[in-house]
């Protein structure tokens, strides 16, 4: 067996059960995501007015926005608020991986440490990511041994246990808060009225990034915007529980610099958190899928990666379907939204699991169709024909 077939079949054995286990125990889960996906089709049908009532309630709460229109202009922006020199600490972020901020900014002398684990582990071993929640599923607790051995130095190997390994990385990361400068992350969403960016996750990381160092800086898809608070923490109890995280260890929500109104009860900012608050939101292809009838579904997407599960080709080709950080089935839609690479979605087979098990029900097989379509069309328009 290759160490992919391990991995994947760990990942599964671990994985599946503790999902359904989830939405029998919870079953209110189940109709947010269906409320979710009547909520996700509002925002993408009418996205120009979101994203402006997004960027108006950022700027009340004290915070800076920004809309970068592409990748190239995400980093721009980015580069300005940082500067050089600077000592970064970054909770796994896709649209982050999407735009590359940790070459961006290590090209301005700047030290960007990945404080999820898996994300830390990609970081480490200059791979990959393999899973859009979990990058290094690819990696065995063997592998993770012998990495964390040779690059660190730390005192374990391939017969380790799994909480060895992770109390080492703990270990290592918990020194890096302390002198960070700046502290990056994505959103798992982002709400209109109020400019809240709602955080999942259960390591702990993200609740320090997002509080500890002066500035905080957010990086998001307009993909993310729902139009309540409410709707954004009901989507991360949605993309916890099918991530066979539920009930998630923490929920962060950040809205604009902390501030405090202990005295006389006037609001002021900064308090004891970050004293700046920016968002970058991202649009990078997202606008005009949400204008194409048949793309519009992908962006109904809450990345909870249940449907690589469901895949018989993600469980074969793993992080070689798709271009990083999108891999797998939802990773071949994004992967046409935001690089324009239309032949990635060939490879679906349609077998429709993912479908079935995807909460906001997108109908994964048939916006690949349409991609397929859209493969031919550029072929037929590449064909040159020679007087
Ligand atoms: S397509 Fe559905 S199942 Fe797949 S990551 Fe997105 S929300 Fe989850």
């Amino acid at each position: 067996m290759s160490d992919w077939q391990i991995a994947i079949e760990r990942a599964l054995e671990n994985n599946i059960p503790k999902v359904e286990e989830i939405l029998n125990q919870y079953p209110y889960l189940k109709d947010y995501g269906v409320q979710l996906r009547q909520t996700k089709e509002e925002v993408v049908n009418n996205l120009e007015k979101y994203v402006k009532q997004t960027m108006e309630s950022v700027k009340r709460t004290g915070g800076k926005v920004y809309l970068a229109k592409d990748a190239e202009e995400a980093r721009e922006i980015l580069k300005d608020i940082v500067g050089s020199n600077k000592k970064i600490v970054m909770a796994k972020t896709n649209v982050g991986h999407e735009i590359n901020v940790t070459e961006t900014l290590e090209a301005k002398n700047n030290q960007v440490f990945e404080t999820d684990l898996g994300a830390y582990l990609i970081q480490l071993s200059h791979g990959e990511s393999s899973h859009i929640v979990f990058p290094s599923l690819h990696l065995t607790r063997e592998n993770i041994g012998e990495l964390l051995h040779d690059k660190l130095n730390m005192p374990v190997n391939r017969n380790s246990t799994i909480e060895e390994l992770v109390a080492q990385v703990r270990q290592f990361l918990r020194q890096r808060y302390m002198e960070a400068d700046i502290g990056i992350t994505g959103a798992n969403s982002i709400s209109a009225d109020s400019g809240s960016v709602a955080l999942v996750e259960n390591e702990g990381n993200i609740r320090i990034d997002t509080v500890f160092p002066p500035v905080h800086i957010v990086i998001t898809g307009i993909d993310k915007i729902v139009p309540t608070l409410d709707d954004a923490l009901k989507e991360v109890m949605v993309q916890s529980a099918y991530a066979g995280l539920y009930p998630p260890t923490y929920i962060n929500v950040s809205s604009g610099p902390s501030s405090t109104a202990d005295i006389e009860l006037k609001r002021v900012s900064p308090a004891t958190g970050p004293k700046e608050f920016h968002v970058i939101l991202l649009d990078n292809g997202r606008m005009e899928a949400s204008k194409d009838p048949d793309m519009k579904e992908a962006l109904l997407c809450i990345k909870c990666g249940r449907c690589y599960f469901s895949c018989p080709v993600y469980r074969v080709k793993g992080s070689s379907w798709g271009q990083p950080p999108y891999g797998g089935p939802t990773g071949a839609m994004w992967t046409a939204i935001v690089n324009k690479d239309y032949e990635t979605a060939n490879y679906c087979t349609h077998s429709g699991g993912c479908r079935e098990v995807c909460p906001v029900q997108i109908n994964i097989p048939k916006v690949l169709e349409h991609i397929k379509w859209l493969f031919i069309d550029e072929g037929q328009n590449n064909l040159s024909v020679t007087p």
